[in-house]
């Protein structure tokens, strides 16, 4: 496990439960909204965490912790993720993992092992808009269909989830998402906030996007919500 960060205590990683987030270096999107360069451009990664330090200060915290978010980066990348969070789970604390979605084979895998019991994907655009905003030239939208149809009927607890940037997103992806993701039991919409840790701002400086008013963030919202009446806004940044 490449572990860039280690956030010991969060109200906000895994709803409803005192947690501790465990953040995975790398990632195979390039979203220019990123708030987490330092976990996605390996030329910003800071010195890696070691995991066996992580999972001592897990294990000392135990009865405390109600639950483990493993984010990233996109967690799924590491080999050795499923030894990982089985070490986890022996420690009796469900785990919760953050995922873009690009690999419903270890989504699938990770369930069916009884290793996750709780999975928030990015839900980045509209299908059509993918490569946009993602940042990945010639993405093939596939496996982010598979794994959020997946998500949706195998059981485990989900929610969706999208960072609406001004600049990027329009209420045509609000139409197209909620055709995707229709009556997903689960669907968040939260602001862009720009800070210096965002990709588009580490490579080419501040001002190329920016957040919706109050007011259009409700717009999108209602507009999300006529497929997917479960949708809520979320003023937290990822
Ligand atoms: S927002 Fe998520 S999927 Fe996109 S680059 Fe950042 S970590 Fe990767």
């Amino acid at each position: 496990m490449l572990i860039g960060g280690f956030l010991p205590t969060t109200m906000l990683d895994y709803p409803g439960r005192l947690a501790c987030t465990v953040f995975t270096c790398g990632c195979n999107m390039r979203c220019p909204f990123c708030q987490n360069a330092s976990l996605v451009l390996p030329q910003h990664f800071e010195d890696p965490v070691d995991p066996e330090e992580v999972l001592t200060r897990i294990n000392k915290r135990k009865n405390i912790l109600e639950g483990v978010c493993i984010s990233g980066g996109e967690p799924t990348l590491q080999p050795d993720l499923a030894d990982f969070i089985g070490r986890i789970k022996k420690l009796g604390l469900p785990v919760k993992l953050d995922t873009n979605g690009s690999s419903p084979s270890a989504i699938r895998s990770l369930y069916k092992e009884g290793l996750i019991d709780m999975i928030a994907m990015d839900i980045k655009a509209a299908p059509s808009r993918y490569q946009e905003v993602s940042g990945c030239k010639g993405i093939d939208i596939s496996p982010y269909m598979e794994s959020a149809g997946y998500i949706m009927n195998c059981g485990i607890e989900y929610e969706f989830r999208t960072t609406l940037v001004k600049g990027l997103h329009t209420s045509y992806d609000m139409e197209e998402i909620g055709r995707w993701i229709t009556n997903a039991k689960a669907y968040v919409l939260q602001s862009y906030k720009e800070s210096e840790g965002v990709i588009s701002v580490l490579e080419s400086g501040p001002g190329h996007f920016s957040s919706f008013s109050d007011e259009e963030l409700d717009q999108l919202l209602n507009t999300a919500r006529k497929h997917i009446p479960s949708a809520s806004l979320r003023y937290a940044i990822i």
